[in-house]
């Protein structure tokens, strides 16, 4: 029988039956067959600590039995505001203020908002296009889709019914690029706002790892080139740290590799260790403070219903102390280590002409093809071998739970490097 489910970025007539999960502890979950997998993927990259963390779900069950929600119009409460401190606390300097939503694109259109209302009440409304990255993908609601690659991006389909923004070219230097490479990716970025700062609200990117968009990897000297340029134009910079924030790229958030603090940053996937769907956009004092006014325009208009719902807040606290006494920046390192020297080392499968690129950053893995044909059957051969990846267009990756074992991490890798092993 059919389920009534319907499934995302599916092909409904060709789309396989779903695997069914009922359980899962650390990095595996479990499906009604009694097969168990190892994912290679966390979960869309938000299990940071894998399945069913003791700590996590004890703040689940604690704040379920006290509060689970109350909204936050009008209302404060605890795990909100202790939320907010860490958040402060760990992110880059001078964000110092966190507006709570749902989920990852809500935050962006959040940020968006921010940036947009900001120059208005600045008395420049005529700011109010974004600039956006080729490759960039900042989430699937309206807003979002419009700011994430109009090209290859998955929803062109839609053009005619989004707002028309700005793009530059996708940064092409890597991240241990030298200045001069990464200087002709500022250049092209400098060339759009050359053109068009005025009437652009705000630089929109994913900080040093280019996601959804194709795993694309740069430079920490081209964020810092981005600062200087928004600078220079009067355009607020926002990092998109939804897949980065949270230890992903190997430090606690991208923008630390570069010491560039952004006017606007969104947080979500590993905010709550994955266990609740939750975002938060931090402004800086520069942003927040321009809403300080008389008129009813100073207000920020936007108020999600689970905004700081408590129950995330509260796994979020708990996800955020685990991360620092467990030390996981330690833990990501060893998981860096292992993938440099087992995938992007590999000069066998460097070789392979199936294989385009192979790029390792922090925690993460990519194998990149020249054809997604060469990524039909990776993942079933994956699932022979135990573990669940989940391959996109040309990329096979691998962004694992932080808890992964070295042991772990070679199953992974050895599961990934199959398709090619295989075919040689
Ligand atoms: C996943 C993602 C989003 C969207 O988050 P959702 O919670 O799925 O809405 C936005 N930006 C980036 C960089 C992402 O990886």
């Amino acid at each position: 029988m059919t389920s009534p489910v319907w499934h995302p970025y599916a092909h409904l007539k060709t789309q396989a039956p779903a695997p069914r999960v009922v359980g899962g502890q650390g990095t595996r979950f479990t499906l009604d067959s009694g097969e168990s997998l190892l994912d290679a993927t966390c979960s869309w990259w938000c299990m940071i600590h894998g399945y069913g963390h003791p700590r996590l779900v004890k703040a689940i069950q604690e704040q379920a039995a006290t509060l689970c929600h109350v909204m936050l119009g009008g209302l404060t409460h605890d795990p909100a505001d202790q939320l907010a401190r860490e958040l402060v606390r760990v992110t880059p300097e001078g964000l110092n203020h966190v507006f709570f939503s749902d989920s990852g694109s809500v935050g962006m259109e959040v940020a968006m908002k921010m940036a947009v209302q900001y120059h208005h009440l600045r008395g420049r409304p005529n700011k109010h296009r974004m600039l956006s990255l080729m490759k960039a993908y900042h989430g699937d609601t309206a807003g979002c889709m419009a700011v994430c690659d109009p090209e290859e991006g998955m929803h062109s389909l839609f053009s005619g019914f989004l707002p028309q923004h700005h793009f530059a070219p996708a940064p092409t230097a890597p991240y241990a690029a030298t200045p001069e490479q990464v200087a002709a990716d500022l250049d092209a970025l400098r060339a759009v706002l050359e053109a068009h700062h005025h009437e652009i609200a705000a630089l929109l990117m994913e900080p040093l790892l280019q996601a959804a968009g194709g795993l694309n990897m740069t430079s920490p000297d081209y964020l810092k080139g981005a600062r200087a340029l928004c600078d220079e134009f009067d355009v607020l910079l926002v990092f998109d740290e939804v897949a980065t924030g949270f230890g992903r790229t190997g430090r606690m958030f991208a923008a630390d590799h570069a010491g560039v603090s952004p006017d606007i940053m969104v947080l979500s996937k590993g905010l709550t260790g994955g266990y609740l769907g939750h975002a938060a956009t931090l402004a800086n004092d520069r942003v927040h403070d321009t809403f300080i006014g008389d008129s009813e325009l100073h207000a920020f208009m936007h108020g999600p219903t689970f905004m700081g719902n408590p129950l995330a807040c509260r796994v979020a606290l708990e996800s955020l102390r685990v991360f620092e006494e467990d030390d996981y920046l330690g833990r990501i390192a060893r998981l860096n280590a292992i993938l440099v020297q087992e995938l992007a080392r590999d000069s066998d499968l460097r070789a392979h002409p199936a294989v385009a690129d192979i790029r390792v950053l922090g925690a993460t893995g990519v194998i990149e093809v020249h054809d997604s044909k060469a990524l039909k059957g990776a993942a079933a051969i994956a699932r022979e071998q135990g573990v669940w990846l989940r391959s996109f267009g040309r990329w096979l990756y691998t962004m694992p739970a932080y808890i992964t074992s070295d042991e772990e991490m070679h199953q992974i890798i050895k599961a990934m490097k199959a398709p090619f092993t295989a075919n040689a």
